[in-house]
């Protein structure tokens, strides 16, 4: 339970929101419904009710998205309707209420939510003078008090929320041709693991790694290497298909992850790769070539086996003269050769 709430952030902060929302809103609901002001009473009531929903719902699912939305939606009414009901009182409660927002759902759309109660609170006191604000200077004080926490915030959320993306992507990203990283690998076998187990998707991955590299490397600098590094990642992207995804796991060894994706589609792609690297992958001293082992993803296996097969195969088509592709085909327990 505690490792989730250090994983998942937004899961963490709904959460906490929940607890400080029905401890601190109960005794006023309480109150309020004790001494007669039902409307506010009903109000405090709803929110305590519907932040626990959101909450139970958050940990069941999984899903944070549509709780804070809701929570943001929630409070935003509860905290307007408060307002207008209590004048001054209830006006304090806008405060954490933009911060509460911008907590709960993107920057977008929690000014916009902030916006709305503002635009809320000022019509209701413009339409029935007396209520809400006891003056236009206490009005305007507190429009401009309200827009600059509204704005700093958005501010803090917005490069809070930048980071946050471009730390993710550099965090599975190689830095020199734009294929994930082993890490995101990892992952992403283990996600195809699973996927075969419980929903019997199928899943063939293709190791690839260039032939006689190190040569480029040796003649022509580590430069022209990294540039041919980079060419090899964007002609895979280019003659792959958008759902299948690319890793560089080695130096010039990477990982192509196919799914729903049976032999024959396996053994097509792998061909169709193999053609495009020979007609198109140029270094300084010509033509490159790659070798190519595939395997499909079997029922019960760990990732780590089937990522041992494929490169298994790999070795078969180096040892075997290279610019080839060995598959493994699982239904007659052989091992495929195509030149
Ligand atoms: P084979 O056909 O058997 O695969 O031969 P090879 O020369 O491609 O294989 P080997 O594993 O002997 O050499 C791989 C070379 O890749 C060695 C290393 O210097 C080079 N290398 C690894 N990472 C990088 C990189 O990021 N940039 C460059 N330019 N070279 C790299
Ligand atoms: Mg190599
Ligand atoms: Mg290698």
């Amino acid at each position: 339970m505690f490792k989730r709430l250090r994983r998942n952030f937004q899961l963490s902060i709904i959460t906490l929101m929940g607890i400080i929302g029905v401890l601190g809103i109960t005794p006023y609901a309480i109150y309020r419904l004790l001494s007669g002001n039902y409307l506010v009473g009903i109000a405090d009531s709803v929110i305590v009710l519907s932040t626990l929903a959101a909450v139970l719902y958050a940990w069941r699912t999984g899903n944070t998205e549509k709780p804070g939305i809701y929570l943001a939606a929630v409070f935003s009414v509860g905290a307007t309707l408060i307002a207008i009901n209590l004048g001054v009182n209830g006006l304090f409660w806008i405060y954490p209420l933009i911060l509460f927002n911008f907590f709960m759902v993107s920057p977008g759309k929690a000014i916009v939510a902030s916006l709305s109660v503002l635009a809320a609170l000022v019509a209701h006191a413009l339409l029935v003078p007396g209520t809400v604000f006891e003056s236009h200077y206490q009005m305007v004080s507190f429009l401009v008090t309200n827009a600059m926490a509204g704005v700093l915030t958005f501010i803090f959320a917005y490069r809070t929320r930048t980071q946050r993306d471009q730390l993710q992507i550099l965090a599975i990203q190689d830095p020199l041709t734009g294929a994930r990283n082993r890490r995101a690998m990892n992952e992403e076998l283990k996600i195809a693991v699973s996927g075969k187990r419980r929903r019997d998707r199928h899943y063939g991955v293709l190791a690839m790694d260039l032939d006689h590299f190190k040569q480029i490397n040796d003649r022509f600098g580590h430069h022209a290497g990294d540039q041919v590094l980079v060419d090899f990642v964007d002609l895979i992207r280019a003659n792959s298909r958008e759902e299948d995804r690319l890793f560089r796991f080695g130096g010039e060894e990477f990982l192509l992850l196919l799914p729903d994706c049976d032999a024959e589609g396996l053994q097509a792609a792998a061909s169709h790769l193999l053609q495009a690297v020979r007609d198109g992958l140029r270094g300084p001293g010509g033509t490159v070539t790659v070798s190519i082992g595939g395997a499909l993803l079997q029922r019960d296996e760990s990732w780590t086996q089937w990522l041992q097969r494929a490169d298994q195969c790999l070795y078969q088509a180096k040892s075997d003269g290279r610019d080839r592709i060995v598959i493994e085909d699982n239904r007659v327990g052989q091992t495929l050769s195509t030149l």
